[in-house]
């Protein structure tokens, strides 16, 4: 055992995955939650709530966590594959072809993020909600570092899902790290609680997961959101939602007409709010109009 080369290994991971926790969720909060605070109505998801000081300081620490324990485990892994241990990743791409690198790659993307799907819905059942995914669904206001402020047990789990495959079939490291930046950015921007829209056609605007904490046991796709309209899961209008109103209570959930989120995913309930601070504000004004273009924009 080379415990030097071990300590290096997980010192890369360790501070790789500290970078990409923390630099973009920083930059969006500067750019977002900072400078335009008093214009809330203009980026926000949730315009007229805000996380409170406690849950921020909290989800940070939380998620620093647990990005450091997954970046270990990244760690312990990369110096396994470096010292010759077994996987079935290959590092040469001629020895598979371009056309079987790119093809597996993106199934290796398919495949992982349909089972993160059933990971998510396993963890909305009563007993695991309860004890572990709940810690994760604290922060209904989320934010860019809600994204990996879970109980340690669920991240762990989505890593061990995640990172299976590199043991089952032959994958390039190359694709298997692009897949999970990608998969990482996608998380940071769906918690965000900025109105970002859809850049791909298979993800949803930010507002589809920021749904899932105002909602619970709705949308719950990580990335492909097709599979919440697939297994009928999709947050509809027609139903009520709640924290106690489990996927499984909810036998018509699949039948009921899906929300839209291409017409503009701010929330019904702090639109009417905002509408009437709006007119408490500028009483005299009648020409105000950016929450009313809100409604049109995506
Ligand atoms: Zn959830
Ligand atoms: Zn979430």
């Amino acid at each position: 055992m080379d415990w030097l080369l071990l300590l290096k290994c997980m010192a890369i991971t360790v501070s790789g995955g500290i970078f990409i926790y923390w630099v973009p969720s920083l930059i969006l909060d500067a750019l977002y939650y900072k400078q335009r605070q008093h214009e809330p109505e203009l980026w926000k998801v949730q315009p007229d709530r805000w996380a409170p000081k406690r849950l921020v300081k909290e989800e940070r620490r939380l998620g620093t966590l647990n990005m450091v324990t997954v970046s270990m485990v990244s760690g312990v892994l990369y110096y396994h594959v470096k010292t010759g241990g077994f996987s079935m990743l290959y590092f040469d791409v001629a020895q598979y072809g371009w056309v079987y690198t790119i093809l597996s790659t993106v199934v290796f993307f398919i495949v992982g993020d349909f089972s993160l799907y059933w990971a998510h819905r396993w963890m909305h059942r009563k007993g695991l909600y309860k004890f572990v995914h709940r810690f994760h669904h604290r922060y209904r206001t989320p934010s860019a570092f809600t994204a990996i402020a879970s109980h340690p047990f669920e991240t762990l789990t989505f890593q061990a899902i995640t990172l299976a495959p590199i043991f089952l079939v032959p994958l390039h490291p190359g694709g298997v790290i692009a897949v999970l930046l990608y998969q990482h950015s996608v998380s940071l921007i769906d918690h965000s609680g900025i109105r970002f829209g859809m850049v791909l056609p298979w993800q949803g605007p930010a507002a589809f997961h920021d749904d899932h904490h105002t909602y619970f046991h709705v949308n719950f796709a990580q990335t492909i959101h097709w599979w919440d309209h697939l297994f009928g899961t999709w947050r509809s209008e027609e139903l009520s939602y709640g924290e106690e109103s489990f996927v499984e209570d909810q036998s018509e959930h699949s039948h009921a007409s899906r929300l839209s989120y291409a017409a503009g995913p701010i929330k019904a309930r702090s639109l009417a709010r905002l509408e009437k601070k709006r007119k408490r504000r500028s009483q005299p004004e009648s020409q105000s109009t950016p929450v009313v273009s809100l409604e049109t924009s995506s």
